[in-house]
């Protein structure tokens, strides 16, 4: 089984990747380091987590201590909302039209030499279709980043990318628990009976099955700890196969539950999450 992907660029991207939002300043440079040390290549990142820095610092002592080389690391990063234009108030102008200058934008970066590819996060199928039909289109989107698992399994989402020769990357893999608004009567991916009994069937544990799940249909997955033991665990995903059958029991516990709702982006005109995909 192949532990990349490769993007339309041709470049290879880690199918594995370790996730970092909430993962506290002073654990993410250990939990970065474990994880490289442990054989991780890919680290998802963002400026809004507040620990790049401490993440930069870790890859750097990794870089000098030899144990890997820059170019075999895939490092994402997620701009916000500051690529928007402002109003007078200094709000940032999130529209139809601003978002296609956004992209603008990030493009520079490539052309610059800062940034290799570009990719969307949270992108339903008509916002990725409005920057493919974008006049001028220098650089497409490689992935789109959004929540996947077995309570989200986003079929058509992943169809449709696939089809249009973009990656899908899962986020909340196992169903975000360190999510600051989990309420105690929320579903448990972790702790969910249907799924502890197929990871005992291959003497794994829940979150490998969650992530295997995933590497088998060819999307990447990242999942986040700041756990030395759960990061190696975590990447214990390649030396065993979820049977087609147990792929399709896992797909339908399906029920379009969605952890990351945006709520503070329900009003806007863009709002993802409306549309059936
Ligand atoms: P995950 O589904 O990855 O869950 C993380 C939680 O699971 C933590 O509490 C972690 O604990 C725990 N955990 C990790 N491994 C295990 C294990 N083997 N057994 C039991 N518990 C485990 O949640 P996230 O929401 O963090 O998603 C992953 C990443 O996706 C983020 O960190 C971020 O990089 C990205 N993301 C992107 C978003 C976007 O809008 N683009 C939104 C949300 C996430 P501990 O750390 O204490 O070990």
């Amino acid at each position: 089984m192949a532990t990349f992907v490769e993007l339309s660029t041709k470049a290879k991207m880690p199918i594995l990747g370790l996730g970092t939002w909430k993962s506290p300043p002073n654990k993410v440079k250990e939990a970065v380091k474990v994880a490289i040390d442990a054989g991780y290549r890919h680290i998802d990142c963002a400026y809004v987590y507040q620990n790049e820095n401490e993440v930069g610092e870790a890859i750097q002592e990794k870089i000098q201590e030899k144990v890997v080389k820059r170019e075999d690391l895939f490092i994402v990063s997620k701009a916000g909302k500051d690529l928007f234009p402002k109003d007078d108030k200094g709000n940032n102008l999130i529209s139809k039209e601003t978002f296609l200058d956004a992209w603008e934008v990030m493009e520079e970066l490539v052309d610059e030499g800062l940034v290799k590819t570009l990719g969307v996060s949270n992108f339903n199928h008509f916002q990725i279709e409005k920057i493919l039909n974008k006049p001028g289109l220098k650089y497409k989107p490689v992935t789109n980043q959004v929540e996947c698992h077995p309570y989200l399994t986003q079929e058509k989402l992943i169809q449709y990318c696939h089809s249009k020769g973009i990656t899908v990357t899962a986020y909340s893999p196992l169903g975000s628990p360190d999510r600051p608004w989990a309420k105690p009567e929320d579903p448990s991916l972790l702790e969910d009976p249907k799924i502890k009994e197929i990871a005992a069937r291959h003497k794994k544990s829940s979150a490998q099955v969650l992530i295997r799940f995933h590497i088998q249909r060819n999307v990447v997955v990242i999942p986040k700890s700041v756990t030395p033991e759960r990061i190696l665990e975590n990447f214990q995903v390649f030396d065993f196969k979820l049977s087609d059958e147990e792929m399709a029991t896992l797909l339908s516990f399906n029920r379009n539950w969605r952890i990351g709702v945006l709520a503070d982006q329900a009003n806007l005109p863009d709002y993802p999450f409306n549309a059936d995909y």
